[in-house]
């Protein structure tokens, strides 16, 4: 029958066209009705009033109304059945504070907000109201008709990303061939609102850094002032080494409310040097590790100037210092591959400062097998004491060297590496 497929097809078309269905906004009436039945927002564990005080007598709105059931079609936790009237009635509404609303909405995170739980929060909301009244305290909120408004207009004001079916990549792109990782990326604030939409992942994780030895890119933020969460941390981009050395990892962000960390975007990992494939053995020594005015290693032959400095003047901290080191591997009879070799530099504290890994080589399996290479430390020198350089392979350390950091006038004999004030 041809004729059934000329009408319906007409009609599957209309109903995609039109406009999800969206009940009218809540009435100032029942905004008044809301506050004047609450004392401080209604997550269990937030004490945020509705109002922040201002001093001198003027509050600011510190709060918005959320709908238990989505006020439109797609909305978090719309519910088709339910009729205007209810939709837009106080028992449908819950009073939060400006960072709950936002959470309760949220595309990802509305699975964990149910219609259940919003109605325990709001019951405790009212709970809380009665308490407070028993105890014959002043409670509840009254606003004027200009308050209400405020609360009307803000509270309707749809803080859902509109994106359908989208990947968004927040993440730093992990760098390419000698170089860095790129850093995280940042959602913007006002312009990222709008009605609400299809499956949307947001994926902050930093991207790996490529072949040979790029950095790994920091985890991506979500900008704390727009319509997101209260507090975001930056992912810092992963460092690149010279060649021959792995990439350094990007950082995480962290985003937390208050003390509680909520999402943690970790940064890309850095790539590995060479072929990327390590093998281990304990048969690595390490014959020589000393920091030098310049190292220079040419076809396995290492220059140095000067060198062996068991102290660095610095007149002020902190201090940028810049230090070359060599170090020498010696391989005794170990097969032909590539090792990791990572050098690490605490803090007098004890706290891991710098660390970069490298591929060592070993291209013919032999007897012994010496291999210099040089590493250029640059750092700030926060703290005088003794900096501690380490060599590690994956089994074991294999050398330490501890450096003094002090001011000049530390009775020791002077020094010909400075320390330059920054
Ligand atoms: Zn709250």
């Amino acid at each position: 029958m041809h004729v059934c497929h000329i009408y319906a097809t007409p009609r599957r078309i209309l109903a995609s066209l039109m406009p999800p269905r969206s009940h009218r906004p809540i009435t100032e009436a029942t905004a008044k009705e809301l506050y004047a039945h609450a004392i401080s927002c209604g997550h269990p564990q937030c004490n945020e009033p509705l109002y922040r005080d201002e001093g001198s007598g003027v509050r600011a709105l510190n709060s918005r109304i959320a709908h238990i059931c989505a006020r439109s079609e797609g909305g978090p936790r719309w519910n088709p059945d339910m009729p205007e009237a209810e939709n837009r009635s106080a028992s449908n509404l819950v009073v939060l504070c400006i960072s709950h609303a936002d959470l309760v909405d949220q595309k990802q995170l509305v699975a964990q907000y149910p219609v259940e739980l919003l109605l325990q929060w709001k019951q405790a909301q009212l709970d809380e109201y009665t308490r407070v009244v028993e105890t014959g305290r002043v409670a509840g909120w009254a606003l004027t008709d200009d308050e209400a408004a405020e609360v009307v207009e803000k509270s309707e004001r749809s803080t859902t990303i509109n994106l359908t079916a989208e990947t968004i990549i927040v993440g730093g792109m992990g760098g390419h061939l000698g170089g860095a990782g790129g850093g995280g990326g940042v959602i913007g604030s006002d312009a990222a609102t709008g009605g609400t939409g299809g499956d949307v992942t947001i994926n902050l994780e930093g991207q790996p850094g490529q072949f040979p030895g790029a950095g790994g890119g920091g985890g991506g933020a979500l900008d704390y002032q727009g319509p997101w969460l209260p507090h975001t941390g930056d992912g810092t981009a992963g460092r690149a080494h010279i060649a021959g050395y792995d990439g350094g990892d990007g950082g995480d962000t962290v985003i937390s409310i208050g003390d509680r960390e909520i999402l943690r975007a970790p940064g890309g990992r850095g790539a590995r040097a060479g072929s990327g494939e390590r093998k281990q053995t304990d048969r690595l020594h390490v014959s020589a590790l000393l920091p030098a005015n310049a190292v220079f290693v040419d076809n396995a032959l290492a220059h140095i100037l000067y060198g062996g400095w068991r102290h660095v003047d610095v007149i002020f901290t902190p201090a940028r210092i810049e230090m070359p080191m060599l170090v020498v591997v010696e391989a005794g009879g170990v097969d032909a591959g590539e090792y990791t070799i990572t050098i690490d530099l605490h803090s007098p504290d004890g706290e891991l400062r710098l660390t970069a890994s490298l591929a060592l080589v070993i291209d013919e399996p032999g007897d012994l097998v010496r291999v210099p290479f040089q590493h250029t430390w640059d750092f700030q020198a926060d703290q005088l004491g003794v900096w501690r350089i380490s060599v590690r392979s994956e089994t074991s350390t294999l050398a330490v060297y501890d450096l003094m950091i002090k001011q000049p006038d530390a009775p020791v004999a002077s020094s010909s590496v400075k320390g330059v004030a920054t």
